[in-house]
């Protein structure tokens, strides 16, 4: 049986870094143009060099994400900028449009280029067809069911990959004009505001201001929200239909969703290819991803075409923890230096997790700056010292219950 790459989002270095710490085997990003999030940390060209090169001393792949749909005015920033990125060893590009990958075959040709959701494979013959033009790797849109993909996989020999947990858009990805009509901002650039996520209303046009609220059930008027994907429970079919990479959306998302979504999949992924006949799901799974941001899960369309309840009918973002702290050293009087994220008293209750659903809750009864001084509180952008009662390693975070 093969075991499936575990691909997570690095939306900067350090991000890049957890993920890796946290069990990927590969990771993608974006470069400063093209990537489709434009409005990410994104990695300066210096900073694609120093990432792949991390990466690699550590055995993992990386991509770099070029899938957005340039205009005609762009084509010569496209060829300077793929020239610019040709000397960087990526283990592949990711793009979508026709005409980005033509300019990656003249600019690159032994360049391994896999196909971006982007592009919306929704059948095998569409991945027949891009396999025929040489693509290597098969990005399946989510709008794919369980059955598609194993009839994909007996027909295409080219890598496929499927999206096992992150938001879905209400439209095919990258078919959506919302966010470029109502705010300027163009989602096929990467700049997305998301107002699938809104809540709306309905005005009838000679008296503007008199909103009639739009009501599908009691809980609300988000029409266009559909909650998070998460496949968590499905490893054992997606390992069985052999897909190539399982992929986790989410380069926007900070360090708190990498680490916890990157170390639960990892755990599933292992346990079921170690030993498929005794594998059992854990329900610390499901309540690890509990804890992060989330808009309430759905496996989407692999069980076959969602219904009603894959809506979430209210705005808010769920989540039970918030992250407080990154382990940024491990000192050798056995303390850790945290880099705190969000404000923290002395005597609050926390959990450390680590690599490997390591986890464990402390009283951070008392903690001290740098120089040794006790402090009652830290600030964001503050570091501080602590002595935990078991042995942290570096890129363990701290996290609390949100009151
Ligand atoms: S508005 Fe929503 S559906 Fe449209 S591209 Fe943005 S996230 Fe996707």
């Amino acid at each position: 049986m093969k075991t499936p790459e575990l691909l997570a989002p690095a939306g900067n270095m350090e991000k890049l870094k957890i993920a890796i710490h946290y069990g990927a085997d590969a990771v993608y990003l974006g470069g400063p143009k093209f990537g489709l999030r434009s409005l990410a940390d994104n990695f300066t060209i210096t900073g694609l060099a120093e990432a792949v090169a991390y990466a690699h001393d550590r055995g993992v792949k990386v991509y770099l994400t070029v899938n957005s749909y340039p205009d005609n005015n762009e084509l010569p920033e496209l060829d300077r900028y793929l020239e610019e990125v040709a000397p960087i060893p990526f283990d592949a590009l990711i793009a979508a449009d026709p005409g980005v990958i033509a300019t990656i075959r003249r600019i690159s040709p032994r360049r391994e280029i896999h196909l971006s959701t982007q592009a919306n494979t929704t059948t095998w013959r569409s991945a027949l067809f891009w396999q025929e033009q040489g693509i290597r790797r098969i990005n399946l849109a989510r709008e794919m069911s369980l059955e598609g993909i194993v009839e994909t996989r007996q027909r295409v020999s080219a890598g496929l990959e499927v999206f096992v947990h992150g938001a879905m858009c209400v439209s095919y990805s990258g078919r959506c004009l919302l966010s470029s009509v109502m705010t300027g901002r163009n989602a096929n650039k990467g700049e997305c505001a998301h107002p699938c996520r809104w809540g709306y209303a309905l005005v009838e046009e000679t008296r503007p201001g008199e909103y009639f609220p739009v009501v599908e059930d009691e809980r609300g008027t988000f029409i266009f929200n559909s909650r998070d994907l998460c496949l968590i429970r499905y490893i054992p079919e997606l390992v069985g239909a052999g897909v190539d990479s399982l992929k986790i959306e989410g380069r926007m998302k900070g360090i708190n969703y990498v680490a916890s979504v990157v170390r639960v999949y990892r755990d599933a992924l292992d346990a079921y290819t170690a030993d498929p006949a005794s594998y059992r799901f854990k329900p610390v799974w499901m309540e690890e991803l509990a804890k992060i941001s989330h808009r309430g899960y759905t496996t989407g369309f692999l069980l076959g075409k969602p219904q009603d309840l894959d809506q979430e009918y209210d705005s808010r973002y769920l989540r039970s923890h918030e992250l407080v702290g990154l382990v940024e050293e491990t000192l050798p009087d056995g303390s850790v230096s945290i880099g705190v994220r969000n404000h923290i008293e002395a005597g609050a209750t926390v959990e450390v997790i680590g690599a490997g659903m390591r986890e464990a809750v402390v009283l951070l009864d008392t903690f001290t700056d740098q120089e040794g001084t006790p402090l009652t509180e830290a600030h964001p952008n503050q570091r501080i010292r602590v002595k935990l009662p078991f042995p942290a390693e570096r890129y363990d975070l701290i996290r609390r219950q949100k009151p």
